[in-house]
């Protein structure tokens, strides 16, 4: 038996097993040896029973007089007495009415539980048990505790990775000696045994400090490798035109912030210099990015380059045309502007293409359109992406191929990664932060309303109403489900234009509809000629009308923290005051992540708090980043991720040979892949 084999040659795993271990994902030996536990229980400290206090206890006894009745319908008891040489204790089980037959007279076990008081007396509830063995998995240790599939017990995953314990101490070391020695890490080996059966604590925490070092290490190195790669490309010239950046600032309605400023800055320095520019500029909602890219644009424009702008939605691709048309108008540039998006016309995408060919379009904007269809890119000079994390690796380099060439990218994304988060998953772009909002914005005021005082909240928001502003409706459906009972857009729009808002014009918007029917709608709410917009998350990303100043959030338990920071980032994009209303489905108390939500507006400060609440899975999460889990690495763990990206650099100062390492070269070569540009 090796990784690569079957769990079914795993003594005691037949087909039935195998079909439940498929539910968790596993289906190789190896894929069991990596599914570490969820957590630990700690039954180390084996304990005399006349020296027993209530909590969590372990105990070596021999078990007599085991016994199991029916107590009523539908309840079972199963009793017995556990013995050791200072005295007994009671066992209890609660509808395990195996029990007793399983259990061996006179035979000594570890026996693991809950020591509490039931019916006034003191005993050991649904313990686990153990015959007495040099290798006990589910008592007298740190006990690891696995996620469940239906049927399959932790105690039962716990006996498959004992039986595959010779395959894991045969698992081959990963990093170098003088990385070992250097930063005193368990060998792999160890540190996966260890994972599943620590002898104590310290150990346990060494195996993860060893797991989650290489995992950044990992990470870190192909960062490194995927920069040194684009540095060693020629990237195409763009010099910095100072008349027309002055012109593009003199046009606009407002003043750059300083945080704005000094990235178009770095942008311009980026474009000019000898290696293509990969730049992620990462601004909370709300923060201008848009007016950054543009500036970037224009001065690739200028020089006769095309200029290409992805956008994650057709809705936002729109918008963007229509804001950087605005942008674009004064300098005389506003007809290089095509727009290509799924939605278009025949004959309209014709017009399109053709005009690209020509070279009169030169600032392309467009969703993945822009990649699978057959434009004419040979001249493309700069890449925009917006709200990054929506795009797949994959798409990202098919439209890079297109060129022929590498050319500038820029990155923009609103999800607020915490620093050392950003370093580590994005170490081979330069970052600019655009840390502070425009001037005068007001922070957005949100609240928590609980179903019980509606009708008081909806003649709230009339009022605001009737000021002339707008408001965004927010379900987590489209339709009534019978399987979740949540709010959906279309019984809202019903109830709203029929009760509380009948005497306001009522629109509806989700992914469903048909493409011109959106564009219509979007259209209609932006002119003004509707009051309330109930939606879907279609409107979560980039939707930008100044007048909507009211989001109303149905459900909004349903929703994570990050995405309602994004929705809420809807509102508030003027100089009128915003409001947020979190409408919980029931008048259970809130969340700490909605409360969070009420108290900051900070999206750097909420990632970290969605972090602490939910780990970095939550990240990940919204991220899509597919490949890129760390399974045992803490993204908290600052001390941790500091060593082990020093420990990458020195790996490349050193000269030392990647295909030397032969399994570190295949999983460095995938992170490459997955995060790799070209
Ligand atoms: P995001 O960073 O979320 O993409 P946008 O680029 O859509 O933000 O900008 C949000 C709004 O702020 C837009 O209406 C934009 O015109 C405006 N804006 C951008 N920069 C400034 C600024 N320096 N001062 C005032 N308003 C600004
Ligand atoms: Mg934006």
């Amino acid at each position: 038996m090796d990784q690569t084999s079957d769990v079914t040659d795993i003594k005691g795993v037949g087909s039935e097993v195998a079909k439940k271990l498929e539910l968790l994902n596993i289906r190789t030996v190896a894929d069991l040896v990596y599914n570490y536990p969820r957590r630990y229980d700690d039954y180390s400290h084996v304990q005399k029973i006349n020296a027993l206090k209530p909590g969590q206890v372990t105990i070596r006894a021999v078990i007599k007089q085991a016994s199991g009745t029916y107590v009523r319908r539908g309840m079972h008891i199963t009793e017995a007495v556990a013995s050791d040489e200072t005295g007994s204790v009671r066992l209890v089980w609660f509808n395990q009415p195996y029990r007793a037959a399983a259990l061996k007279s006179d035979a000594t076990y570890y026996i693991s539980g809950d020591f509490a008081l039931r019916r006034q007396r003191l005993s050991i509830q649904n313990p686990s048990v153990e015959q007495e063995t040099s290798f006990p998995v589910n008592t007298a240790r740190i006990v690891p505790v696995y996620r469940e599939a239906k049927q399959l017990k932790s105690s039962q995953i716990r006996k498959y990775i004992r039986e595959i314990s010779p395959v894991i101490q045969k698992i081959r070391e990963t990093l170098p000696v003088w990385l070992l020695r250097q930063h005193k890490l368990l060998s792999r080996s160890e540190a996966v045994m260890a994972m599943h059966f620590p002898q104590s604590d310290r150990q346990l925490h060494a195996a993860q400090k060893r797991l989650g070092f290489e995992e950044v290490f990992e990470l870190t190195l192909a960062a490194l490798l995927n920069k040194q790669q684009l540095a060693g490309e020629h990237a195409v010239h763009i010099p910095f035109d100072q008349k027309l950046a002055q012109d593009f600032v003199r046009h606009l309605p407002f003043k750059l912030t300083d945080a704005q400023r000094r990235t178009v800055w770095q942008i311009y320095q980026d474009m000019q210099a000898k290696h293509p520019m990969n730049r992620l500029i990462e601004g909370d909602v709300g923060s201008g990015k848009t007016v950054v890219a543009t500036m970037a644009a224009v001065m690739a424009i200028k020089q006769g380059f095309q200029v290409a702008l992805m956008a994650p939605t057709e809705l936002l691709a729109r918008q963007h045309a229509d804001t950087i048309y605005d942008l674009l108008k004064p300098l005389g540039m506003a007809d290089t502007l095509t727009l290509t998006v799924g939605g278009l016309k025949t004959a309209h995408k014709r017009a399109a293409h053709e005009s690209i060919r020509s070279g009169k379009a030169r600032f392309l904007i467009g969703t993945q359109a822009l990649i699978q269809e057959k434009v004419d890119m040979h001249k493309l000079g700069l890449i925009i992406v917006d709200e990054q994390h929506r795009f797949g690796v994959e798409q990202r380099k098919k439209l890079q191929a297109k060129a022929g060439h590498m050319p500038h990218v820029l990155h923009l994304t609103a999800t607020p990664i915490p620093r050392s988060l950003a370093l580590t998953l994005y170490g081979e772009l330069d970052v600019s932060i655009i840390e502070s909002k425009p001037l005068g914005r007001k922070t957005t005021v949100t609240k928590i309303c609980s179903p019980n005082s509606q009708t008081q909240l909806y003649k709230e928001i009339d009022k605001q109403l009737d000021t002339g502003r707008q408001m965004f409706v927010v379900c987590p459906l489209i339709r009534d489900s019978n399987v979740l009972l949540a709010s959906s857009a279309e019984s809202i729009h019903k109830k709203f234009s029929e009760g509380p808002f009948k005497h306001r014009r009522v629109g509806l918007l989700h992914g469903k509809m048909k493409s011109e029917e959106k564009e219509r709608v979007m259209q209609q709410f932006v002119g003004g000629e509707l009051d309330i917009l109930v939606a879907t998350t279609v409107i979560e990303v980039g939707v930008n009308v100044p007048n909507a100043t009211v989001m109303l959030i149905e459900n909004a338990e349903r929703f994570g923290l990050a995405q309602i920071h994004q929705l809420r980032g809807r509102v508030g994009r003027s100089e009128h005051q915003g409001y947020c209303y979190l409408m919980l489905g029931d008048s259970q108390p809130p969340s700490p992540r909605l409360r969070a939500l009420e108290q900051s507006n900070d999206g750097f400060k909420l990632a970290e708090l969605d972090l602490e609440i939910r780990g970095p899975g939550a990240i990940y999460g919204t991220m899509q980043h597919g490949q890129l889990d760390l399974r045992v690495a803490k993204l908290t763990d600052v001390r941790l991720i500091a060593a082990a990206r020093k420990a990458a650099q020195e790996f490349i100062d050193k000269q030392e040979k990647l295909v030397h390492y032969e399994q570190l070269n295949s999983r460095v070569q995938q992170l490459r892949a997955v995060t790799n540009l070209n």
